[in-house]
């Protein structure tokens, strides 16, 4: 032991341990002279450390008892008086007395000498290990840590030498140091450092596992940001800046709309997500395209009813000639509708064939109720979803058909025209039928839900009118919601007075032309009808009366534009307008004949005569039909054989004839499908006279049903039948007794010119048909 009087340089904030080289700053006055006293002497010095770093002054009770006595090994002089000091650490001194002179610190230190302990083997064995164990430990727990350091820390070596490095170069705190330098024993300074390294090991894991913690946090909100941020460059990049600019737009839309609740929340919510969609993404086209529907679509908006029966017929009586039955029931129907509840009438249809005007009437109506007016055309509609909508799944789903029509209206009550809805088909792709029958059925069509809005729509105050050509391909289901009003063919007069009336003046307008233009006779207005067009309806007559006006239009411009030229249309030049004559009376075929009768038919084209050929030859009495049958054709005819057979000893013919000749039914044009049981006493006719050799007058034509025992039962269609035979030049028609008050609540006009002769039975009928 051995007390030395040396400087004493007092330290703020580090310490120095024996085998530690420092490189460090000294700046106070006091501590500076101390450097220069040691390296005026023996460059030795106490490096002594404050207990209180911010005191500028220290005093002997400021420091702490135990130092470092340490060699300087340099000193550079630094600006500001201050000095950069590299310094040894040698011993541990104890600072016994200190002077505070103005100038310099001076002690009186004990200058520890290092003694060589003797550990035993085993116990130092142990220490090591543990050293080494908590060293692993502490290194693995800073992964920062100098890697250099690390190995050379980890390296194999004596217990002295490790504990040694170990304290120099593990970093630690002030007050750590201290501690381990206040140890006198190698024990004491074991422990210490066991300790120390632990607490630090720990301290270590816990800032890691905080840090983790935090991390992971920081981290995702991070790269969400930096991702973001990095679309957003890309898209700069590119040009694409737009982030659904119509988005806002849209909110304010959806505010102003007049909807209800659900509705609201719905549009807001999907406005919410477009916005978080970038702009020209397919996403977006599908998100922009629903928002705009539900946008347009009239929640809530809806015309005021008017219901002005006679302003309506006024209106019907403007646009069409004739059809008074059904102008009739078309406002009965509108009365009846502003008396009840207008959810529980039924829906009309009108069934006729084409062009007769059956569009036009539901487009008056929607006028005189003062309604918007959409049309649906159902013709060709297989797949459900063209009336339900496509799931948006779907690329390139849209509204049904019949919420298209409701936004195309913009109100929630228009009249919505559903035309051919006898073209609607099914096939696997799902039932049409049934989709139409929520639309039409009152119960049901309140909320109606289309695959693609979603939201149910209020469909209830609709009106809706159908159109048909016939009901026999309307589901059932949908025909006992609806009201039938026929619509028949015109007669020629009819024909007539509508060109005059209403297609030809339309068609002058449309052709830029007035009545000074173009005349047409009355002479070659019928001929028009009866050889260029062949129909039920007018539209032919229409296209033609066009044909003429387009014709005339173009000989004025010709003319040079004169606009005081007068065309006149005759029968001798009509030929000049719509070239040769197209259908010629029927004349050659009212010759009289064996084995072909003429039958009348109804087809939902309106009327048409068809000829039944009956061949007999030689053979086993083999009986074949053909012609394009249908199965209540077919047996209608094996009905006939039946009937005929069973009547024909009473004609003269041979009992065996039947086993000993063949039978062969044709109704030609067999590319064209026939059905129906109407056609029955029009070929048990031609049965009979193949068989029996005698003819059948050619003037006369028939229909009616055949009953085994050769009954003939009523029919359908009568006028379109009879208008069909005078087309083809017939003028006696057979008529089943019990058709006559059809008959008779045809208009004169239709039979006119024809004799109808009424027949309950076959006898009957053979008796006016064959020639004797
Ligand atoms: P549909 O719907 O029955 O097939 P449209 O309504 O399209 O027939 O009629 C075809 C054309 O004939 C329309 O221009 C229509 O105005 C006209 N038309 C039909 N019937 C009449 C009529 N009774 N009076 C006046 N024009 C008619």
């Amino acid at each position: 032991m051995e007390n030395r009087l040396m400087p004493v340089v007092p330290l703020r904030s580090i310490s120095v341990l024996p085998g530690m080289i420092l490189n460090f700053d000294v700046v106070r006055p006091g501590g500076v002279a101390a450097i220069e006293a040691a390296m005026k002497g023996d460059r030795i010095a106490l490096l002594v450390t404050q207990k209180n770093p911010t005191v500028d002054k220290p005093e002997a009770g400021d420091l702490y008892r135990i130092g470092t006595v340490t060699l300087i090994k340099q000193v550079i002089k630094m600006p500001g008086n201050s000095v950069r000091v590299i310094a040894e650490g040698k011993q541990r001194g104890e600072l016994i007395s200190l002077d505070v002179s103005e100038e310099c610190y001076y002690g009186t230190v004990d200058v520890k000498e290092e003694q060589e302990e003797q550990i035993p083997e085993s116990k130092a064995l142990a220490m090591h290990r543990l050293l080494h164990e908590k060293l692993e430990a502490y290194v693995a727990a800073n992964p920062m840590l100098n890697k250099d350091l690390a190995r050379q820390l980890l390296a194999d070596k004596p217990l002295g030498m490790l504990l040694a490095q170990t304290v120099v170069q593990v970093p630690m705190t002030t007050g750590q140091h201290q501690i381990l330098l206040e140890a006198d024993t190698l024990d004491e300074r074991f422990d210490a450092l066991i300790s120390i390294l632990s607490s630090e090991t720990e301290v270590s894991q816990i800032k890691k596992s905080i840090n983790d913690k935090v991390k992971t946090k920081v981290d995702k909100s991070q790269r969400d940001y930096i991702l973001r941020e990095q679309i957003k460059s890309i898209r700069e990049e590119l040009g694409e800046t737009d982030t659904n600019p119509d988005a806002d737009e849209y909110s304010k839309k959806a505010e102003e709309l007049d909807a209800p609740q659900e509705v609201k929340e719905r549009i807001a919510k999907e406005i919410a997500r477009f916005k978080s969609i970038y702009g020209s993404s397919a996403e977006a086209a599908v998100a922009r395209g629903y928002i705009e529907t539900l946008l347009a679509l009239p929640w809530n908006k809806a015309d005021e009813e008017i219901c002005d029966l006679k302003k309506a017929e006024e209106i019907l009586n403007r646009d069409h000639y004739g059809l008074n039955k059904v102008k009739d029931r078309i406002l009965e129907f509108l009365a009846v509708r502003a008396l009840t509840d207008k959810g529980d009438s039924p829906i009309i249809c009108l069934v006729g064939p084409p062009g007769t005007g059956k569009t036009s009437i539901a487009k008056s109506v929607a006028e005189a109720l003062e309604k918007k007016y959409v049309r649906i055309c159902l013709g060709g509609v297989r797949d459900e979803a063209e009336i339900r909508g496509h799931r948006r799944t779907y690329v390139g789903a849209l509204p049904g058909r019949i919420i298209a029509g409701l936004k195309d209206a913009g109100v929630k009550n228009p009249l919505m025209l559903l035309d051919e809805i006898d073209k609607m088909s099914r096939d696997y792709k799902g039932d049409t039928g049934s989709a139409m029958l929520e639309v039409l059925d009152a119960e049901q069509n309140s909320h109606f839900v289309d695959h693609y809005v979603e939201i149910p729509v209020d469909l209830s105050e609709v009106m809706f009118i159908c159109t048909a050509n016939t009901t026999e391909t309307i589901p059932r289901p949908l025909i006992d919601r609806m009201e039938i009003i026929e619509v028949n063919s015109y007669t020629l007069n009819e024909k007539m007075h509508i060109a005059k009336e209403h297609l030809f003046a339309k068609q002058l307008s449309h052709n830029g032309l007035t009545a000074d233009n173009l005349e047409i006779s009355e002479e070659a207005l019928k001929l028009i009808i009866t050889g260029y067009t062949r129909e039920a309806g007018v539209r032919g007559l229409e296209r033609k009366l066009g044909e003429i006006a387009r014709k005339a239009a173009k000989k004025i411009l010709e003319n040079g534009g004169d606009r005081s030229l007068k065309l006149n249309v005759t029968e001798d030049n009509l030929t000049d307008y719509l070239g040769v004559v197209k259908y010629l009376p029927d004349e050659a075929k009212s010759e009289s004949c064996v084995g072909v009768a003429r039958g009348l038919a109804w087809t939902s084209a309106g009327g048409d005569t068809l000829s039944v050929e009956v061949g007999v030859m030689p053979g086993k009495g083999t009986f074949e039909i053909t012609g394009n049958l249908g199965d209540v054709m077919k047996e209608s005819a094996k009905t006939g054989i039946s009937f005929i057979r069973s009547v024909s000893v009473g004609y003269g013919i041979a009992e065996d004839f039947f086993e000993k000749h063949d039978l062969h039914i044709h109704i030609p044009e067999g590319a064209v499908p026939k059905d129906g049981p109407s056609a029955g006493i029009t070929m048990a006719t031609a049965m009979l006279s193949a068989v029996t050799g005698s003819k059948v007058r050619g003037n006369v034509a028939m229909t009616g049903e055949i009953t085994l025992r050769g009954r003939v039962l009523p029919v359908g269609g009568l006028k379109e039948k009879i208008l069909a035979a005078k087309t083809a030049g017939i003028d006696t028609v057979l008529i089943p007794s019990k058709n006559r008050k059809d008959i008779e609540e045809l208009d004169e006009e239709v039979t006119s010119g024809i004799s109808v002769r009424y027949v309950s039975d076959m006898k009957e009928v053979l008796a006016e048909a064959l020639e004797n």
